[in-house]
């Protein structure tokens, strides 16, 4: 066992062998960044709404669970492992919180009980989960997804059985993966009349992370469904455009560079993936007990600025297809901008950039 100390909390957890490989109770230092926003945007939640009750449904060492008691959410932690179940006790009584600790399925405990806040944070994919979730969740559905390669068509096959979407491994294949997992589960909801309105959604590292906003209704399923569609997307030159409804119409040639090698992925989410009011209140909310306030603040003022387009580019990309050097990306965006189109940074890399632009009025506005 080690001691970590995480968010002003301290919990004990296994020595880790490998990511997940091990029979240990597993601990992910690398989704602290996760952790401390999800801290954060609880607090704006709770601003928003009266919401009180907190479920961190696969709980593992229960540090998410004891850091939302910390923070005065009247929390619920479950797992199917005792060994998990007896360290995340021994983790509340270690900083004198309260929550209740069960040995038992989420997917049994969200058919009969129901929660302000549920979070559904395994260790691989969510969808297990999802269908539950929506049933035992009243207002807000935190979800991580950790198996990007199926969302993001590296593993093609995986991910079309897992989300009932067709993904493609494109350059912007992070944002492939965000856009499968939300049009997933905004089919789940909508299956239960529930619609799902995406407050904040990041990709980082090895994994995808959604807050979604729940309301009940047909006409809000409804309107979730809207927002999605396909993008064809010509892996020749790099254009690409977005098409929604439910039923695809790829064209025969690229529109730009007449190549028949256009592919289509979808159904995946077109619409926003965040609310900027609610991104910004989020990073309101981080403070100084959460090691990883810097880089989540970066995070979340890059999320905030970014523009609503369903796909992105990267300037190194294009450039080494354009056989010229890459340049600072102010100045590009700059370059974008002075001739009349919108475009922002992404939170998807450095050298990543969102613009209203086609591919080849990009390549005519930044020439040099
Ligand atoms: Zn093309």
């Amino acid at each position: 066992m080690q001691t970590v100390r995480e968010g002003g909390v301290v919990v004990r957890v296994p020595e880790q062998a490998e990511q997940g490989a091990g029979d240990e109770v597993f601990y992910n230092p690398d989704q602290e960044l996760n952790r401390d926003v999800t801290v954060a945007a609880l607090r704006a939640f709770r601003d928003l709404d009266r919401v009180e009750t907190y479920l961190d449904a696969t709980t593992a060492t229960g540090v998410r669970g004891v850091r939302a008691a910390a923070d005065g959410w009247d929390v619920t932690c479950l797992d199917v492992d005792p060994e998990a179940v007896d360290l995340a006790r021994a983790n509340f009584r270690a900083n004198d919180l309260r929550g209740a600790v069960r040995h038992r399925d989420a997917n049994v405990d969200l058919h009969r009980n129901r929660y302000d806040v549920v979070d559904v944070d395994p260790f691989g994919s969510p969808i297990p989960f999802a269908d539950a979730a929506f049933r035992g969740t009243r207002k807000l559905l935190c979800v991580t997804a950790t198996d990007t390669a199926p969302l993001c068509g590296a593993h093609f096959n995986a991910g079309v059985r897992r989300y009932g979407a067709v993904p493609r491994n494109t350059e912007y294949h992070a944002e492939m993966g965000v856009r499968v997992l939300l049009s997933a589960l905004a089919r789940t909801g909508a299956r239960y009349d529930v619609g799902v309105t995406p407050l904040l959604t990041h990709a980082t590292r090895h994994y995808v992370r959604t807050y979604l906003e729940l309301d009940t209704g047909g006409g809000v399923a409804d309107d979730a469904i809207s927002e999605l569609g396909y993008v064809h997307h010509c892996p020749e030159c790099l254009h690409r455009e977005a098409e929604f409804g439910l039923i695809a119409h790829p064209p025969d040639r690229c529109p730009s560079c007449e190549g028949d090698q256009v592919v289509t992925a979808g159904p995946i989410w077109l619409g926003s993936i965040r609310e900027r009011a609610f991104a910004s209140a989020v990073a309101g909310n981080l403070d100084d007990d959460m090691s990883t306030r810097d880089a989540a603040e970066k995070l979340l003022s890059t999320l905030e600025a970014e523009l609503d387009t369903p796909t992105h580019y990267d300037q190194h990309r294009l450039c080494a297809r354009w056989g010229r050097a890459a340049g600072p990306m102010d100045d590009f965006l700059d370059a974008l901008r002075g001739a009349g189109f919108a475009a922002s940074r992404t939170h998807y890399g450095g050298t990543t950039f969102k613009t209203d632009a086609a591919v080849a009025e990009v390549r005519e506005a930044t020439r040099e």
